[in-house]
């Protein structure tokens, strides 16, 4: 069974020649994303995302949860700022991650997958996240180390699925680029699990405004074969039948 899942980093959906890149792009495709949107950015700016996931859901897409830690300044829940470059405590961390994930609950969408902002991992995240019935994290990356933050996992690279403290880590496989060259060149970057083959790129919501950016994404959709078409979502449930709890 092959898998492609494009998967699309999202902070500034709120800005319109974001959104509207974005919506083309979803509609033009033949494949099924899975939208990890950070709402942070349009909660400061006071700007309503509920329309945008709507439609994002109802075109046939995953919505689902990217958080970028920082210390967030106003009161808890309503965030009016950050403040770059801090410390973080636990506390901090856990703020980040609850108020994103309780935007998305009071719009009807209760996100089920998770990468985080800068690919920072921290055991705070994994047991959050498992804390809060998240299904799979697609922070870990096949192709880069995971930092040195975690006691969970090795600062290493993650070439396969896995699981960490129980939640199901489906690593993500490449950048744009990076896919559209192997894909060229059909040398592969996928996951292979038995029968099961999978590729789950990403990039970020503001390189759409860029037209080469665009042309590379529309490239990748007609390679793909579109019996292949799935979110993470259904992605992870196929993992999560092999590799064990
Ligand atoms: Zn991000």
């Amino acid at each position: 069974m092959r898998f492609v899942c494009p998967t699309m980093h999202a902070e500034h959906l709120h800005m319109e020649p974001v959104w509207s890149a974005t919506r083309a792009t979803l509609e033009r495709s033949r494949l099924r994303w899975t939208m990890f949107v950070d709402p942070l950015l349009a909660r400061i700016e006071g700007f309503d995302l509920a329309p945008v996931l709507a439609w994002i859901a109802d075109h046939g897409h995953e919505v689902a949860m990217h958080t970028h830690h920082h210390k967030l300044v106003g009161e808890p829940g309503r965030t009016t700022g950050f403040v770059l470059g801090e410390q973080l405590s636990e506390a901090d961390i856990h703020r980040c991650l609850q108020e994103n994930f309780d935007y998305f609950v009071e719009r009807g969408h209760v996100p089920k997958g998770f990468v985080s902002g800068s690919w920072l991992v921290l055991d705070a995240i994994y047991e959050w996240l498992a804390a809060h019935g998240f299904d799979y994290d697609s922070t870990l990356r096949t192709y880069a180390a995971a930092g040195p933050w975690s006691s969970f996992v090795d600062d290493a690279q993650c070439p396969t699925a896995r699981r960490v403290k129980g939640l199901l880590e489906v690593p993500t496989t490449a950048p744009l680029t990076p896919q559209l060259k192997a894909m060229v060149r059909r040398s592969r970057r996928s996951v292979v699990l038995g029968n099961l083959v999978y590729d789950l790129y990403y990039l970020h919501d503001y390189d759409l405004v860029r037209l080469h950016k665009r042309v590379a994404v529309h490239l990748l959709d007609r390679l793909a074969p579109e019996s292949a078409a799935a979110t993470v979502s259904e992605l992870a449930r196929g993992v999560a039948a092999v590799v064990p709890g």
